[in-house]
């Protein structure tokens, strides 16, 4: 321990203080930064020892695919940030996300989940839950009649992602994990697009929530890796026990990187939403543009379920040029700061092509069905200047012109 100042209750810090110090854990040399503990396993100073702590009979680490120092501080500084009673991180966002799942069902069982998903996510609950016999039923997850009227006295969990990929629309969480706890369902959500800083599924009713720790938590394009969050009974039993069974942990390095973007995550979410925002308005009107989805303008359907349950619009603005998949492509081959690419929440503004990457998978019929229409951009904003990046979408928009590409 360090200074004389009495401790303070870690939950009674503030939000951006819990992020640089929430759980960090200080061996005896007294380090500033957070050790990275790059080890498997432990010793024990005697035999009895080693029986006790596998007995769980005495506190201690054990071996590294069940808990480890420096993924335990991320884990502590997520859980307490989040409002979570505990947490447990993953070696990726897909990672938290079966094991969420996996986790809380068996043969016999059924899952609902909204039909918007990541592309991962969906194949999980729509090619791999069935698979092991978990039923699924994709609903269109806007509409509370739909999720109603899928439940079955075996429905044991809703999922869902809000904001969704990549039309942004926005569902209402309060709602539906009411109508999950009226059955004895779980509502899982998928909290990746509105960041842990812009929305707190838990307060709203959810049971679980999951991240990609891949997107926006490390920001800066560097490591893979997930966390799950929720009561101390689900994560430290269901999710703990699959987790520790089956493996897909993270590794303490990656835990490390996570947890020094931890102490920039609300400085770096701010940032970047408010260079989406100034984007979303740039975009919107422009002629070659037909339509602008940001969830931070007053013009998105949802407006009145995101006053209530997000603390702002996000960094992923979406929208479609007119001209369809030619003037896409023409238009993001022009951009020269802002790159092509499927990831998002980096620190690098990143622009992908739904309709040809992350749903290629899916048949017309089904982009179709979620507006992922031929014409439609995804933009990931990033931390550099606004004006740059506008600069940067204008000369690409003007090149349309050139190129013949323009709307009629
Ligand atoms: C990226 C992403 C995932 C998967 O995360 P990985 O870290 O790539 O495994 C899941 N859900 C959403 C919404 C995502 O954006």
């Amino acid at each position: 321990m360090t200074g004389s100042g009495q401790k303070r209750d870690p939950k009674t810090l503030r939000p951006a203080t819990q992020l640089v110090h929430g759980g960090s854990l200080r061996s005896e040399f007294g380090e500033t930064s957070e050790a990275i503990f790059l080890t498997q396993g432990f010793v024990y100073p005697s035999m009895e020892a080693a029986e006790a702590r596998m007995k769980g009979d005495e506190p201690g680490y054990v071996y590294s695919r069940f808990s480890n120092p420096t993924v335990a501080m991320f884990e502590e500084r997520m859980a307490l940030f989040e409002g979570a009673e505990a947490a447990r991180a993953t070696a990726s966002g897909m990672a938290a996300v079966t094991a969420s799942l996996f986790a809380q069902v068996k043969a016999g069982d059924h899952v609902v989940a909204a039909r918007a998903l990541f592309g991962a996510c969906l194949y999980v609950v729509e090619d791999l839950l069935p698979r092991f016999g978990v039923a699924s039923t994709l609903v269109d997850g806007a509409d509370l009649a739909q999720w109603r009227a899928a439940i079955r006295p075996e429905t044991k969990v809703f999922f869902l992602e809000s904001p969704t990929n990549p039309c942004l629309e926005v569902y209402d969480i309060a709602a539906i994990a009411a109508i999950a706890h009226q059955t004895g369902a779980r509502l899982v959500v998928d909290n990746v697009f509105a960041s842990p800083i812009l929305q707190k599924p838990l307060a709203l009713g959810a049971d679980l929530v999951v991240y990609s720790a891949t997107k926006h938590i490390d920001g800066q394009g560097r490591c893979l890796g997930g966390v799950i969050l929720g009561s101390w009974e689900l994560i430290e039993t269901d999710i703990h026990a699959f987790l520790r069974q089956t493996g897909p942990v993270l590794s303490p390095f990656n835990a490390w990187v996570l947890l020094k973007s931890l102490e920039t995550l609300p400085l770096r979410v701010r940032q970047q939403m408010e260079n989406a925002g100034r984007i979303a308005d740039f975009l919107s009107g422009h002629r070659h543009i037909l339509s602008v989805r940001y969830p931070g303008r007053p013009d998105h359907p949802q407006a009145d379920i995101i006053k209530r349950q997000m603390a702002g619009g996000g960094t992923i603005v979406a929208f479609e040029l007119s001209g369809g998949k030619q003037a896409a492509f023409a238009f993001a081959n022009r951009l020269s700061l802002i790159k092509i690419s499927n990831n998002l929440g980096d620190a690098k503004s990143l622009i992908t092509h739904p309709a040809t990457t992350t749903h290629q998978r899916l048949t017309p019929e089904a982009r179709a069905a979620l507006g992922v229409n031929e014409g439609l951009l995804r933009l990931s904003v990033g931390l550099e200047d606004a004006d740059d990046l506008i600069d940067d979408l204008e000369a690409a928009l003007s090149s349309l012109d050139r190129q013949g590409l323009a709307a009629e």
